[in-house]
């Protein structure tokens, strides 16, 4: 998608209005799922509208039904992206045992998420539909949250993956401890309901005023002095890890490792196979049986 010079292949990136730029996922076709590609779109994305002086707000959206079903593990993307596009400094995805991986998951989804997170301008999510576990850490990593009453979230990785939450282990700054614990255990459904009263999210509207609702939240907040909204972000997100947010979420990061690491010591996968649903488990299991035909 041709984008002031960049040519992005899974996103769209528009201004829909003055001093608001505008981030659309565009890959219904897979849900949107983040893999390589999109992932550093989004990082180019997201540097293209903060390094604008014209862009106050950025929304983050999504084409299609669903907003975003997590992480891509098709294995249809390259592990890791063209070295020259590679932003952290944890460059080697490709070292021996836990290593390559402990690599590529720390540049990819803390640090990567930890500086979106802490970009100076507002970001607001419009979300309509499924999220799913990696789309989570997406979702989270928005200061403002608009979703539509179709919308509903889920973090999967407990019930189904053997990995004790998302990477971006922000789960219990985002709602009660104990709604966290039931959340990630049952791996049910949260209803947009249920995450505007657990304070997950700002406004639940219809799905035909979800984007004119986000552009009209980004439009007020555009019109105001863009430097105190940065203090005010600042001030919000540094009182927040002062909380511990930023200690939970690295320590998150590291038992997240951990699930992997048992997932491949117990079945040479790093997701738990024995804790997936019998249809995941078998298109996993052929995945891995072409990777271990193409190996050799
Ligand atoms: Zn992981």
């Amino acid at each position: 998608m041709a984008s002031g010079g960049r040519d992005y292949q899974q996103l769209i990136y528009e201004e829909p209005a003055p001093k608001v730029a505008r981030i659309v996922m565009n890959r219904p076709s897979r849900r949107n799922a983040q893999g390589i590609t999109m992932t550093y779109e989004l990082d180019d994305a997201l540097k293209r509208a903060c390094h604008d002086d014209k862009i106050n707000v950025i929304i983050l959206a999504a084409t299609g039904d669903h907003w975003n079903s997590g992480h891509d593990i098709s294995g249809d993307e390259a592990r890791m992206p063209p070295p020259e596009q590679i932003v952290g400094l944890w460059g080697d995805y490709s070292g021996k045992g836990w290593q390559g991986y402990y690599a590529r998951e720390r540049e990819i989804y803390l640090e990567i998420t930890e500086r979106w997170r802490n970009a100076p301008k507002p970001v607001i999510a419009e979300i309509q539909g499924s999220v799913i576990s990696g789309g989570i850490i997406l979702t989270w990593m928005c200061d403002l949250i608009v979703c539509s009453d179709d919308a509903r979230f889920r973090d999967a990785t407990a019930a189904e993956m053997g990995i004790a939450g998302v990477e971006f282990w922000q789960h219990p700054f985002e709602m009660s401890v104990r709604q966290a614990k039931e959340w990630l255990m049952t791996g049910d459904w949260m209803t947009a309901q249920e995450a505007k009263q657990r304070g997950m999210v700002n406004h639940v509207v219809p799905r035909d005023q979800l984007t004119a609702r986000a552009l009209q939240l980004a439009e007020t907040i555009a019109a105001r002095n863009p430097f105190t909204m940065q203090l005010v972000k600042q001030a919000m997100n540094f009182a927040q890890d002062q909380m511990g947010r930023k200690a939970s979420v690295d320590f998150g990061f590291h038992l997240h490792q951990i699930g992997h690491m048992q997932a491949m010591l117990a079945n040479g996968f790093p997701i738990d196979l024995d804790s997936m649903p019998p249809a995941m488990r078998a298109n996993i299991e052929k995945l891995i049986a072409a990777r271990q035909a193409s190996a050799g």
